[in-house]
């Protein structure tokens, strides 16, 4: 069998090789790089990639809805924060923009065809 080489880390969002990693690093999945960055820069980009996360979803449930708007306000991490606020307001734009192509498309099928014997 196969054995996948390498170590993620949450972080940076990438899979690195073994030696990328300190001993304490494989524990907490945090690579040499990042373990120099600042707490406050490593939690912030921890926060941003969960919002990269969410941008592959095509629909946000009220869970994921309530966890973003929980990172918008999060004053603790600023950029963070505002990628979160950046994307509900994307998401809502786009909801609205669906919504809007979805009524059309109900006129439509309000004067169906007639149906031809
Ligand atoms: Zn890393």
């Amino acid at each position: 069998m196969k054995k996948r080489h390498g170590h993620y880390c949450c972080v940076c969002d990438q899979f690195k090789a073994n030696e990328k990693f300190s001993g304490r690093g494989h524990s907490t999945h945090i690579c040499k790089v990042c373990a120099k960055l600042q707490v406050n820069e490593r939690e912030t980009q921890q926060l941003q990639n969960k919002i990269t996360f969410f941008y592959q979803k095509h629909r946000l449930s009220q869970k994921d809805r309530e966890y973003l708007t929980k990172i918008s306000k999060d004053a603790g991490h600023p950029k963070a924060a505002e990628d979160a606020k950046s994307f509900l307001a994307d998401y809502d734009r786009e909801r609205a923009l669906w919504r809007e192509l979805s009524k059309d498309e109900c006129v439509i099928t309000e004067n169906p065809e007639p149906d031809t014997p």
